[in-house]
């Protein structure tokens, strides 16, 4: 249904976002849904409604059926439809409407002052470089969970870096050429919505493919008995046009869109409970050495099926609601005010370089690895920052500067 985008560096820039092929595709599933909409009713929901009224406007003789006088039947059949089609459409608005999800405009971002420890590094870039390395260990695995950004470059291990925004990767980010800049758990882009589908409206995108499968579902149940009648011997050339040509066509599609979108939703399921994207998923199936990178990364990510799910849908109770789940979290998969704090030594105490002799050595192995940091990094606040006023600067303050026992932390506050 819709083309994968590309993490690329690619810098030719592509059409403008306004042309006509950014606007043709979502025009067409508006019109697609107006048509389903409007056939429908009138050929399935009004004869129902007529029968009705004490005087029905449509003759049974002509129309080729009696409709059901039954009011119960008739007005639940009417709210399901139109329950369905305005979730369908609401789902489909907000994943053309919301933003995807860029990188936050922090220098946490910009000068990649992640401050992991050199040590908890350079045992990262074993644990990455290792391809036999067992990272089913309890230990490894709480480790990695706890590192602020665990993807890295493929050819040197170094952190992943954005040449056309000028900023660090956060993990599961990649640039979309398309929309000019890197999208947060980017999936792909998709033309049918003129928009890519990421980590803010993945929920709105997969709700819309669901509620697509089950209105076509519910149009096929509902109107099999009027499409069946369609082929009756033409009693009105007339009706045989406006009617029963069209409610042929809307059945024909329905059925068709019913399997079509529902292999490609079974298949988005499927990685919302592995926790994959469509980009991810083409990382693990490539060579060992990928698909090594890609199941350590992944540890940090897959939160089990249940959670998985929840992760993308928010809490069961607004699970068939498109409604936002991300109040709190901003996508990056780095916890802010950066919570991470070095990984525990062999002797199961915590690694603190300030107290331990080795640690210059261990700066200086993985000084490259680490770009220095800003002794004042002044950035503007996230969005969900709500404490602070969206005029007021944050000072990220380097936890270097403040010698508190958890020197690992970074702190965001009001300058
Ligand atoms: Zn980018
Ligand atoms: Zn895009």
């Amino acid at each position: 249904m819709c083309n994968s985008a590309q993490d690329n560096e690619a810098k030719n820039s592509p059409k403008s976002n306004l042309s006509l092929s950014v606007v043709l595709p979502p025009l067409a599933v508006a019109l697609l849904m107006l048509a389903v909409y409007v056939i429908y009713s009138m050929n399935v929901i009004y004869p129902r409604i007529d029968a009705l009224s004490p005087n029905p406007s449509l003759d049974p003789s002509f129309i080729g059926y009696t409709p059901t006088k039954n009011l119960t039947e008739t007005v639940l059949f009417t709210i399901g439809f139109n329950i369905l089609f305005i979730l369908c459409l609401i789902s489909f608005l907000r994943s053309i409407v919301t933003p995807p999800g860029s990188i936050p405009n922090l220098l946490i971002w910009k000068e990649a002052a992640f401050k992991i420890d050199p040590r908890d590094e350079e045992r990262f870039r074993n644990i990455l470089n290792d391809e036999s390395f067992d990272i089913t260990q309890p230990d490894v695995v709480e480790f990695i969970m706890t590192l602020p950004v665990v993807e890295r470059k493929k050819k040197d291990t170094q952190y992943r870096f954005c040449a056309q925004c000028e900023s660090y990767k956060p993990d599961r980010t990649h640039h979309c050429r398309i929309c000019k800049q890197c999208i947060l758990r980017m999936d792909h882009h998709c033309p049918w919505i003129a928009n890519c589908v990421g980590f803010m409206n993945y929920k709105f995108f997969l709700l819309f493919l669901i509620y697509t499968v089950l209105a076509c579902l519910y149009v096929v149940l509902t109107s099999f008995g009027r499409f069946y009648l369609a082929f009756r011997p033409v009693v009105h050339v007339g009706y045989f046009l406006l009617h029963d040509i069209p409610i042929i066509i809307v059945f024909i599609t329905c059925v068709i869109l019913f399997f079509a979108v529902g292999i490609f939703l079974s298949f988005h399921l499927y990685l919302t409970g592995a926790a994959m994207s469509t980009i991810e998923l083409r990382e693990k199936k490539n060579v060992q050495e990928t698909k090594h990178r890609f199941n350590v990364a992944h540890m940090k990510f897959d939160r089990g099926f249940c959670g998985n799910i929840e992760h993308v849908f928010g809490p069961p109770y607004m699970w068939l609601f498109p409604i936002q789940p991300h109040t709190e979290i901003e996508g990056t998969y780095c916890p802010i005010p950066m919570q991470y704090e070095s990984s525990v030594t062999t002797d199961g105490r915590r690694f603190n370089p300030n107290n331990n002799p080795s640690s210059g050595e261990n700066s200086q192995t993985s000084s490259n690895a680490t770009p220095p940091i800003s002794p004042n990094l002044i950035a503007q606040p996230p969005n969900d920052q709500a404490s602070h006023s969206s005029d007021t600067p944050l000072l990220l303050a380097p936890t270097t500067l403040d010698p508190t026992p958890n020197n690992h932390t970074m702190e965001i506050r009001n300058v």
